[in-house]
């Protein structure tokens, strides 16, 4: 594995950092790169949201570990992590971090990227399908469409301190525009009325889509005004408010609406 060719010939034992996109959950979506990567790792460090048969690719000699981030719950924190990453690269080993969907993302990827640079550490991106592009494939949402859909933004619910960023919302958002939002179950009642506050169409369709190209996804559809606080689980979520969300099949359509009950206490994400 070449890290980087701009190395000198006496660094050539020197180890390097391969942060590596997994792709949303069916283990078929991973990049042939990324297989390649994967069973040439001497490290694996891997996070939640990836498939164990993705992390079995890797040679059993690999030594692997679970970095075990959860939305809030972090086995691992960030900076232990680079740490590791680091510690293992300048002991000269290949090592290859597994992240869900794209590294680049909402995935922090770029932070370990950083974390690499600063400690003279070779560091190369394979990318993934992001968690976007997986669920839109996977429910039939086609994220822009000639005539219904010009333009797409990904924007993530959770800020550093877990709050919904700041947006302008009729920039990104309504006819003509689809929104895709990641880690938005647990500020959605909050982003639902900065929306209707944009003067964005009460009857603008939205899908909630969990797990999707997972065995267990599932896709709800409703409307803006209609969908009250969505009842998070174990699973990954994501939402896409648009027009092209009506064409998400219509299982579930009026669940959501009907589900009002509190946040479970300790529910993240
Ligand atoms: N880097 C990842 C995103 C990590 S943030 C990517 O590019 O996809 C984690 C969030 O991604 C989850 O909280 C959820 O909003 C979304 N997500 C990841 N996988 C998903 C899936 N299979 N189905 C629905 N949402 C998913």
């Amino acid at each position: 594995m070449d890290f980087d060719k701009t190395r000198s010939a006496t660094d050539a034992h020197r180890g390097g950092v391969w942060l590596v996109g997994c792709g949303p959950g069916d283990p078929e979506l991973l990049t042939l790169k990324a297989l390649r990567v994967i069973r040439r790792a001497d490290v694996v460090l891997h996070d939640r949201l990836v498939d164990p048969e993705i992390i079995a690719l890797a040679s059993p000699s690999a030594q692997v570990i679970d970095a075990g981030k959860r939305c809030g719950r972090h086995t691992l924190n960030q900076s232990a992590i680079n740490e590791l990453l680091v510690e293992h690269a300048h002991a000269g080993r290949h090592v290859v971090r597994l992240k869900g969907g794209d590294p680049f993302i909402f995935g922090r990827g770029g932070e370990e990227l950083d974390a690499c640079r600063a400690a003279d550490v070779a560091c190369r991106v394979v990318p993934g399908v992001t968690a976007a592009l997986g669920c839109a494939a996977a429910t039939g949402i086609p994220l822009t469409q000639r005539g219904t859909a010009s333009a797409v933004t990904f924007i993530t619910a959770h800020g550093r301190h877990g709050e919904l960023p700041d947006q302008y919302w009729p920039a990104i958002a309504g006819p003509g525009r689809t929104l895709v939002c990641y880690m938005g179950l647990r500020q959605w009642p909050r982003l639902r009325r900065q929306l209707l506050a944009a003067g964005i169409p009460p009857a603008l369709p939205v899908a909630v889509i969990r797990a999707g190209s997972r065995a267990d996804e599932t896709v709800e559809r409703c409307r803006l005004s209609d969908l009250g606080p969505c009842p998070i689980d174990d699973r990954p979520a994501l939402l896409v408010i648009g027009e092209v969300a009506a064409q998400a099949p219509a299982v579930g359509l009026t669940e959501l609406a009907k589900a009002r009950e509190p946040l479970p206490a300790g529910a993240t994400c």
